[in-house]
C-alpha cells in the first residue's frame, strides 16, 4: 500500500478528483472532400480511426475560395449525426427533409440522420474569410434508423461564459457554471465548448469519467493535461488532443492565449462498419444502404 499517494491524495481535499492527461497529440492531415474542399482532418485518418462516439473531426477554412467553393454537392447520411459548427462565412444548405438555409459566423448546425437523409452544404466567403468545423458523432445502433431531424442554432442563442480571469467560453452544448448549451436530447450525451484562455491565465472542466474526451487547439497555444500524476505538455495550433480517463480537463496559458474546442461524449462500444457517408454497426447493414440509395428507397 502507497500510503505517500494516499496522504497526498488526502491533501488534495478532494480525494478522487483527477485531472486527465494526455493520450495522445494529433497532427491534421490535409485531406480533399466533396468535389475538392481542402480541409484539415484529425479524426477518421490512418493514424486516428475514431474516438468512439466521435467518428470523424474536420477542421475547414482558407483565404482561398478556390480550395472550397466546388463544396459538397447532394450527398447521403445514414446511421450519424454531422454537427458544423462557423467561425467565418457562410455554408448554404438544403436537405431532403425540406430544411434550406445558410449558417454563418458562430451559428451550428446539428443534424441526425438517423435511416437516411441526403444534403448539400456549400461554403462561401465573408470578407473573403471561410472557417469552420465539422463533428461527426455516432448513434447507438438502437437510433441508427431512426427518423432524420435536425437543429439549428443562430450565434445569438449559444450562450457565453465570462469567468473573472477573462476565459470566455460559448457552449454549444453541455453545461459550464450553470449555463446550459442548446443543443440537447443528442444521445452520446455530449459536450462542445469553443473555450478561450488569455495569457497567464488557466482554465478547468468537469468530464464525466469514461468519457472520451478531446480538444482541438486551432488558435494561440496552452499547456494541457498537468496534474500531480504528470508535467503536462504544451500545444500549439493546429492540433487535436485526446485526453486519457479522469475527472475533468486542466489548461494553463504562458505568454500566449489560446483557443480550442473541448468535446467529449459517452462511448458506444458497439462494432463500428463505415463506409464513406454511412456508418452502421454490421458490413450488411452497409450493402442495404447502398441498395436503398440504388433503389431509390434511401429516403422515406
Ligand atoms: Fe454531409
Amino acid at each position: 500500500m502507497n500510503t505517500n499517494l494516499d496522504k497526498k491524495e488526502m491533501d488534495r481535499g478532494e480525494t478522487d478528483r483527477r485531472t486527465r492527461g494526455i493520450e495522445r497529440v494529433v497532427v491534421p492531415q490535409v485531406v480533399l472532400e466533396g468535389a475538392g474542399v481542402k480541409l484539415k482532418r484529425s479524426i477518421a485518418t490512418r493514424e486516428l480511426d475514431y474516438v468512439d462516439p466521435f467518428l470523424l473531426f474536420d477542421h475547414f477554412g482558407s483565404d482561398n475560395p478556390a480550395e472550397y467553393l466546388a463544396g459538397f454537392p447532394m450527398h447521403p447520411h445514414r446511421g450519424i449525426e454531422t454537427v458544423t459548427y462557423m467561425l467565418a462565412g457562410v455554408v448554404r444548405h438544403k436537405d431532403s427533409i425540406g430544411n434550406a438555409g445558410t449558417i454563418g459566423a458562430g451559428d451550428v448546425q446539428w443534424m441526425t440522420s438517423g435511416r437516411g437523409i441526403m444534403h448539400e452544404e456549400m461554403p462561401g466567403p465573408v470578407d473573403g474569410k471561410m472557417a469552420g468545423f465539422q463533428l461527426w458523432v455516432n448513434l447507438p445502433a438502437r437510433l441508427k434508423m431512426s427518423p432524420p431531424r435536425y437543429q439549428e442554432i443562430a450565434a445569438g442563442e449559444v450562450p457565453v461564459v465570462e469567468h473573472a480571469n477573462g476565459v470566455r467560453v460559448r457552449v454549444v452544448a453541455g453545461t459550464v457554471n450553470g449555463t446550459r448549451g442548446p443543443v440537447t436530447e443528442i444521445a452520446a450525451d455530449p459536450v462542445y465548448l469553443d473555450v478561450t484562455v488569455p495569457a497567464n491565465q488557466s482554465f478547468a472542466h468537469p468530464v464525466e469519467r469514461g468519457h472520451s474526451a478531446f480538444a482541438y487547439v486551432f488558435e494561440g497555444r496552452g499547456l494541457f493535461g498537468k496534474s500531480l500524476q504528470g508535467e503536462g505538455q504544451a500545444v500549439g495550433h493546429p492540433r487535436l488532443l485526446v485526453f486519457a480517463d479522469g475527472d475533468r480537463v486542466e489548461v494553463e496559458t504562458a505568454a500566449e492565449p489560446v483557443r480550442f474546442l473541448l468535446v467529449s461524449g459517452k462511448p458506444l462500444n458497439e462494432p463500428i462498419a463505415r463506409y464513406g457517408p454511412f456508418v452502421m454497426n454490421t458490413r450488411e447493414e452497409i450493402q442495404q444502404a447502398l441498395r436503398d440509395l440504388r433503389n431509390g428507397t434511401f429516403v422515406r
